[in-house]
């Protein structure tokens, strides 16, 4: 590989960087001179569009989608000695929130193909103490949701959405965000739609959104846009020791703009991911699967899997050639059991999930970002090809 860093780019292109429009930044400057920079319209709007997009009943915002899971959690009464089932194919935070809430995750094995939850696995592991299962749309992939529910509904288990990677998901007819109990968002800066930091949990439970609300700010029956608003003020009472999970309008400043320019921005990374499963339809590798039908693939994460005995090339070695040559590559994940935490309080080890484990040894994340230009998409293309040609 040596011979082949020629470098054609100048300038590194940074994975996951996000677009940020005129719109934004307009929004920001002009919530900074409202006086207002907390939580207060700005959310409340951002909320509100939110449950327009989606269609879901009710939409409360948060710091973060691992605030969003935690909350979840609470509402849906998992507590100490409770399982919750879920995938080690995911961002650490999906388990990590569930030993937040005091109860044990238990993993089962993703499909090599689609890389998601396999139903048959979860059935699986159901035993008398399962409270919950956490399915992950990962890189935008939307699990089989009506297995997944019908499962949940044999055993009266509560399904938790981590949708992360998925706000543009569909599945049978319906907007991810309509399907479960609740459904947990994230706006971290390399997501779909970024508010720096962000989440959202989306429910048709009025009484849950009531409860993830207070939950979020301290456990107080007033939030603070009505304890210090026009209307006079209003005492609060602390309900339950809740936590400080709740956005600011600084931050859904971003998020309503975001939202805006989501379906664009979605059609530009369409574009990018069809480009990339035609160029590399002849590499020893392995691409991502079709989408199945009547769903809509949320185009997050483009991964292709790399095996060094098929290939010749291990996944690091291939990091490093992107890396030369000047494009940012991510990996999506190394699988949550094997991090040390796991290991060594569940002693999982190597082994215990071959599906995940074959994926996390071979997987690489290209760029896919609505900013890239065409001369970016035609760099990743040419730099990847050249790895195997030299
Ligand atoms: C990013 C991510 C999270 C955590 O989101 P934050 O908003 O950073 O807390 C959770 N799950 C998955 C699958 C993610 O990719």
């Amino acid at each position: 590989m040596e011979q082949a860093v020629k470098r054609m780019r100048k300038e590194f292109l940074v994975f996951g960087s996000p677009f940020i429009g005129e719109e934004e930044i307009a929004e920001v400057v002009a919530t900074l001179r409202s006086g207002w920079i907390g939580t207060g319209p700005r959310v409340k709007q951002f909320e509100e569009k939110m449950k327009e997009y989606t269609g879901a009943q009710f939409a409360v915002a948060v710091s973060s989608c691992t605030a969003a899971l935690h909350l979840s959690l609470l509402v849906c009464g998992v507590g100490p000695g409770d399982e919750v089932i879920t995938t080690p194919m995911t961002f650490a935070a999906t388990a990590n929130a569930v030993i937040h809430a005091a109860a044990k995750p238990v993993f089962v094995d993703v499909d090599r193909e689609t890389m998601l939850l396999d139903p048959e696995r979860i059935e699986a592991a159901v035993t008398p103490r399962t409270k919950a299962i956490i399915p992950v749309h990962l890189a935008g992939r939307v699990c089989a949701m009506d297995e997944i529910l019908a499962i949940a509904q044999r055993h009266h288990l509560h399904v938790i959405e981590d949708a992360a990677h998925c706000i543009e998901g569909r599945y049978h007819g319906h907007s991810v965000g309509t399907m479960s109990d609740t459904t947990c968002f994230s706006f971290y800066v390399t997501k779909n739609l970024t508010t720096a930091e962000g989440g959202m949990v989306l429910t048709d439970n009025a009484q849950w959104a009531e409860r993830l609300r207070a939950l979020g700010l301290h456990g107080m029956d007033v939030q603070a846009h009505q304890r210090f608003g026009e209307s006079g003020y209003r005492h609060y009472q602390v309900t339950e020791p809740g936590y400080k999970y709740n956005m600011t309008d600084m931050q859904a400043a971003l998020g309503l703009h975001q939202l805006q320019r989501l379906e664009q921005s979605w059609q530009r990374r369409n574009e990018i991911w069809n480009d990339y499963q035609k160029a590399f339809s002849d590499l020893p590798i392995h691409l991502p699967a079709d989408d199945a039908v009547n769903t809509r693939h949320a185009r997050h994460l483009y991964t292709v899997v790399v095996q060094q005995e098929e290939c010749g090339k291990s996944r690091d070695q291939l990091l490093q050639h992107f890396t030369q040559h000047l494009i940012g590559v991510g990996v999506h994940y190394t699988p949550v059991h094997l991090h040390p935490y796991y290991r060594r309080t569940f002693g999982y080890r190597e082994g215990a999930f071959p599906n995940a484990e074959w994926i996390g040894q071979g997987t690489i994340s290209l760029p896919l970002s609505a900013k890239l230009s065409r001369e970016d998409v035609e760099d990743v293309i040419s730099v990847f090809r050249q790895a195997f040609e030299a």
